[in-house]
């Protein structure tokens, strides 16, 4: 971790349940909390385990995609996901751990999502999204795969997409709980109103991915391009830069959390974030 943060990364997000997993999680979560803003993703199943090890969390992102119990199973594909969630939720919010609510926007749910952030932030509890999207490259070799095309998930209707980003941006004004900045929702509005990228990919600049064997990747769609050992030697390498330049033409996801580092991860980004959200920029600058 003092790899990363020599090089100046100021934010880590620890996904997926296996790292809440480790016996020493509170180690590692308390660790990585003293040098970076860090947020942990976990679906409800291991976070109320282990409200000590999350107690200096900066974020602790719940997935709930629904507020109706059978819907949001279905969603999720697992029976009993939404009570074990919305339990972990209160648990946590109960202890006073800095919990949020992170929907997953798709077909199955776009008409929802208002009433979901009402729900959520009206209780004080911070929510912010996901896009659903799928990896649709073909290629073997790339760090790791989520998602797969669903018919049912893609979203069709573009309108109503707009209609939400208009909305939120609205609500933004009296709700300092919606923790998707301006500039995030009006890059999605152009997306679905004009089909137009006005965002150019920065992986390998402002982010990367690291999975479990410390290999790294400008996003994880693409080839591991080093181990993290290797990082300060290549960070400045013409490998890396030459994987920039392809990274930077890259159009082949629009998964919101990288098109949020592309657009706020520079220094002026951090600047409009601050702008936009300044309690939550306070932490990045903080630390
Ligand atoms: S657009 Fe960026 S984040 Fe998405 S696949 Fe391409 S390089 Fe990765």
């Amino acid at each position: 971790m003092d790899i990363l943060k020599s090089l100046g990364i100021v934010e880590l997000v620890i996904s997926g349940g296996d790292p809440l997993l480790r016996d020493d999680a509170a180690e590692i979560i308390d660790y990585a909390s003293k040098l970076f803003v860090t947020t942990v993703y976990d679906n409800g199943s291991m976070a109320a385990k282990k409200i000590e090890a999350l107690r200096n969390v900066d974020f602790v992102a719940i997935s709930i995609d629904s507020l109706d119990e059978a819907k949001n199973d279905y969603i999720k594909g697992v029976p009993g996901s939404w009570r074990r969630a919305m339990e972990t939720v209160e648990a946590l919010h109960k202890a006073g751990i800095k919990v949020s609510v992170t929907p997953t926007i798709s077909q199955l749910n776009l008409y929802e999502i208002l009433d979901i952030t009402n729900y959520f932030t009206h209780k004080g509890i911070p929510v912010w999204y996901c896009l659903y999207s799928y990896d649709a490259s073909e290629d073997k070799k790339q760090l790791f795969r989520i998602g797969k095309a669903n018919d049912e998930f893609i979203i069709r209707d573009n309108q109503a997409m707009v209609k939400l980003c208009d909305s939120l941006m609205e609500m933004k004004k009296k709700n300092n709980r919606i923790l998707m900045t301006d500039e995030l929702l009006k890059t999605l509005r152009t997306l679905f109103s004009e089909g137009k990228r006005t965002w150019r990919c920065r992986a390998l600049r402002n982010f990367l991915v690291i999975d479990h064997l410390g290999r790294i990747a400008g996003c994880h769609v693409h080839n591991f391009a080093g181990s993290l050992f290797d990082l300060p030697r290549l960070w400045n390498s013409q490998k890396f830069k030459t994987l920039r330049e392809i990274y930077i033409k890259c159009t082949q996801c629009s998964y919101l959390c990288y098109i949020f580092y592309s657009i706020h991860g520079s220094p002026y980004g951090h600047l409009m974030l601050a702008k936009d959200q300044w309690k939550n920029a306070k932490l990045l600058l903080e630390k």
